[in-house]
């Protein structure tokens, strides 16, 4: 069956939904939000329901269905559990030329409610004809992700200015580039950073101009979070699937990098080259000449790019220089690895703070207040710190931290491989070594930590504390 598309303009219309149940409410309440006057009509309203009729947003038609309550309706939806109730009302609809559907049946159905995508003004329905509502709710999904949340003000704004655009592009080819440049050039960031009167105002400023100006490139500092790709964000993957270059560390996942778009450039600045890792300027440099050359740059790192990432000399580099920049968040490693090791970061009686230091930098864990570091009730998230693991654990025992504080060595977390190694404070070092721990690792101290004894839920635990040699121990519980 070959159904005809339709948007409807409901506002002020009357509409009725026959039942009283949440599929009902679920119904009245996209009706209401498209400004249609809806009355519900059943015997028993629901509780939510009879709220919304007693506050007036809708109407209660009290009783058993009646085909007088179509009179003067504009359509109808049947959505009581009562399939033959519902057929009924479909039959009275019809005879009266009104629109009726009923709940989950294509062929009583008059029209079809289909699954959208909101990003209003700009609206997206997706119909199987009631064949495979499953498969309707998968392409939804997939348009949610693609579909920037900054579309539905690009479209109000266009619509503002449309009259003006039509005037001054009055050739069909050259309002036809202006909308590309709309579309994929600079006004759509702005919308994201929430700047609609700039927005604005590089639209008319770009309609005084004869030609479009000229893509300028950008930068997107993407947050990759830590290796899993379903921590990745939309707005990550979004900016993935627009790249023309993306410039990648070393962590990031391969999975990752084949979420960005096919053709991209990809470029490894993690790699080391003859041994020596690329040099931060020599990052900036090739940032700047992508851009400079008006591409799309996703400069996408592991984790968060503002947590030991570097991310904000390089936005600082980039803004000195005049490229438009954005930041996208990524889910940093203290949160991941916590949360894959089934650690809470705070809880209520063991943890009131967390601190996410790294042993590494320019000075080192002897830059460190820990002081600060060596009270208990605060749990401590370390980077880049099993290099370091001697000194930093001498330093927080020989500041008052307990020899037997719990911790867990987080490896390669939140990915298959992932490893959690759990023991105290005083045979950290020891631990790192009898298990050979390698990169990347996550060091979490505090009372907490010994929660992943109980609630590791994912990737292989080892309670550490049992196979640590117990010459070891005894060596490691001295502070140093
Ligand atoms: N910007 C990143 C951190 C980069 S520093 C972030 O926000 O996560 C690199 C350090 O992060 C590693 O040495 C390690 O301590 C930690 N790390 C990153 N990914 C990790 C992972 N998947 N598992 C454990 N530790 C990780």
């Amino acid at each position: 069956m070959k159904l005809y598309p339709l948007f409807a303009d409901m506002h002020g219309l009357p509409v009725l939904v026959v039942g009283g149940g949440s599929v009902a409410r679920r119904k009245a309440a996209a009706l209401c939000d498209a400004g249609a006057r809806v009355t519900v009509g059943a015997p028993r309203l629901d509780d939510e329901l009879a709220a919304q009729a007693v506050a007036g947003t809708i109407h209660w038609q009290r009783g058993e269905f009646a085909p007088g309550w179509l009179d003067g309706m504009w359509l109808v939806i049947a959505a009581t559990d009562d399939h033959a109730l519902n057929a009924a009302v479909a039959a009275a609809a019809d005879e009266r030329r009104i629109f009726a559907n009923v709940v989950d049946d294509a062929a009583c159905s008059r029209f079809h409610v289909p699954a959208v995508v909101d990003r209003s003004p700009l609206m997206v329905a997706i119909s199987t004809a009631g064949a495979a509502p499953a498969l309707a709710r998968r392409v939804r999904e997939t348009l949610e992700r693609v579909l920037d949340h900054a579309l539905g003000a690009l479209v109000t704004l266009a619509q503002r200015q449309r009259a003006q655009i039509v005037r001054r592009h009055e050739n069909l080819a050259g309002r036809r580039a202006f909308y590309d440049w709309l579309h994929d050039g600079p006004v759509l960031p702005l919308l994201r950073a929430a700047r609609e009167q700039e927005a604005e105002q590089l639209l008319l400023d770009a309609l005084c101009g004869d030609e479009p100006p000229p893509y300028k490139g950008s930068v997107v500092l993407v947050g990759a979070g830590p290796g899993h790709p379903g921590l990745l964000t939309l707005q990550a993957l979004r900016a993935l699937h627009t790249a023309d270059v993306v410039l990648h560390d070393q962590l990031v996942s391969g999975e990752i990098l084949a979420m960005a778009r096919r053709d991209a450039e990809r470029i490894d600045v993690g790699k080391r080259c003859g041994g020596r890792q690329m040099a931060q300027e020599q990052i900036h440099r090739l940032m700047l000449a992508h851009a400079r050359e008006g591409r799309r740059v996703v400069r996408l790192k592991g984790g968060d790019p503002f947590v030991f990432g570097r991310g904000g000399e390089e936005l600082a580099f980039l803004r000195r220089h005049g490229v438009a920049c954005e930041v996208v968040p990524g889910v940093t490693a203290a949160t991941a690895c916590a949360a894959f090791a089934g650690i809470p970061l705070t809880h209520r009686d063991q943890a009131q703070s967390v601190c996410l230091l790294t042993a590494h930098g320019k000075a080192g864990s002897d830059a460190l207040d820990v002081q600060a570091l060596g009270q208990r009730g605060q749990t401590l998230a370390v980077y880049m710190g099993v290099e370091r693991v001697d000194a930093l654990t001498a330093r927080l025992l020989a500041h008052g931290r307990a020899a037997d504080t719990p911790v867990a060595i987080v490896e390669n977390g939140s990915l298959p491989q992932q490893r959690v190694i759990v023991g105290v404070l005083a045979e950290l070092p020891a631990l790192v070594k009898t298990h050979a721990v390698g990169s990347p690792a996550l060091l979490i101290v505090g009372e907490v930590a010994a929660c992943a004894r109980e609630h590791a839920w994912f990737g292989e635990l080892v309670d550490g504390h049992a196979e640590v040699a117990p010459a070891a121990r005894t060596m490691q519980m001295e502070p140093a």
